[in-house]
């Protein structure tokens, strides 16, 4: 095989609208037919979606509980998938990607059904699982349909929605990444995919005081961007376009301070940082999350200076495979506390 051939997959449909959870039924059909259906969900939905749900969806429904993204949930809902005709995760970003991974290792067809809009999972072919060899994103397959109800993501909680434009800044970060391991190290670099995660970016970058009223419209074009954005890994056949070191930096925050503060915040901090090592305009980086009522300080996210200082000096570690501007510069810790002192983060 050609040694630059790689695969793209895409989700085959979206529906995107407000009401639209009660077309569930009829979206998944094509792959539930008459069988079973395995719908991997998450406590905080509530029980009206539930009901939504259950009135549209004609096949019989395996509810399965998640608690927490991790190997026993994905093994849970894997444990139910034998005779069922898809998986559906329906909520935040636990039961996407618990449903997603948990089809993938199951063969079956899988559908994203977000209630919030936090992160570009709802669409990429990526699953943030804890308990796996590594401390990033799984390879799955992206989910074989969306569908995004408008009206019931507009009323998750605003810090959620905010986390989602903190997620989407990060692309401008991971593009430049991208571009530095293209010229420095001879990686695969597709235009096209890192076009469509940076014009993922730019929507928050340039309608921050429109998406940051977070009325329905704003929550359109906040989840639209999202699902490019993922769209955009599906293309580049790797969490490129999406994830650089900016992304780095937030996953080692997750090992040295677990639970603290959500994806999209830890990205979105570590975008306005590394955007200044990129030279490109992170004060722009800074306004833009401000405008979408986002943390732009280690307090803000309920992390400590040092904490953030420790992130910048060893996040290139975890993921050696992957150069970066963290590769590139190799920060010590004088540099990282100045990185983070001059941006304002601590
Ligand atoms: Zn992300």
């Amino acid at each position: 095989m050609d040694s630059r051939a790689h695969l793209m997959e895409l989700p085959t449909r979206v529906l995107i609208g407000e009401g639209v959870i009660n077309q569930l039924g009829n979206f998944i059909k094509g792959s539930a037919g008459r069988k079973r259906v395995v719908v991997a969900s998450g406590p905080r939905v509530h029980s009206k979606v539930r009901s939504l749900v259950e009135a549209s969806v004609k096949a019989r429904i395996d509810w399965v509980d998640v608690d927490a993204p991790d190997m026993t949930n994905v093994r849970r809902v894997m444990g139910r998938a034998a005779g069922a005709g898809c998986v559906v995760g329906i909520g935040g970003g636990k039961s996407v990607d618990v449903g997603k991974l948990a089809a993938f290792r199951k063969n079956l067809d899988f559908y994203s059904v977000p209630t919030s809009a936090s992160h570009d999972g709802i669409s990429s072919p990526f699953a943030s699982i804890r308990g796996l060899d590594r401390p990033y994103s799984a390879k799955a397959r992206p989910p074989v349909g969306i569908l995004a109800d408008v009206e019931v993501i507009s009323s998750a909680p605003q810090r959620l929605l905010s986390a989602g434009c903190g997620d989407l800044v990060s692309k401008l970060t991971a593009v430049k990444d991208w571009q530095l391991a293209h010229r420095v190290t001879g990686e695969y670099y597709g235009g096209y995919a890192a076009s469509l995660a940076l014009m993922s970016a730019h929507v928050v970058v340039d309608g921050s005081r429109r998406i940051g009223r977070f009325d329905r419209e704003g929550v359109r074009r906040l989840v639209e961007a999202l699902i490019s954005s993922g769209v955009a890994a599906g293309i580049a056949g790797s969490s490129r376009p999406c994830s650089g070191s900016e992304h780095l930096f937030s996953h080692y925050l997750d090992l040295v301070a677990p639970g603290v503060g959500l994806h999209g915040d830890k990205c979105g901090l570590g975008t306005i940082m590394m955007a200044n090592l990129h030279r490109i305009d992170w004060r722009g980086v800074r306004d833009a999350l401000l405008n979408v009522h986002s943390p732009v300080t280690a307090e803000g996210v309920g992390l400590g200076e040092d904490e953030v200082v420790e992130a910048l000096v060893r996040a290139s570690t975890i993921r050696p495979d992957r150069y970066t501007i963290l590769s590139h510069r190799k920060l010590d810790r004088k540099a990282a506390e100045s990185l983070a002192s001059s941006t304002g983060v601590i």
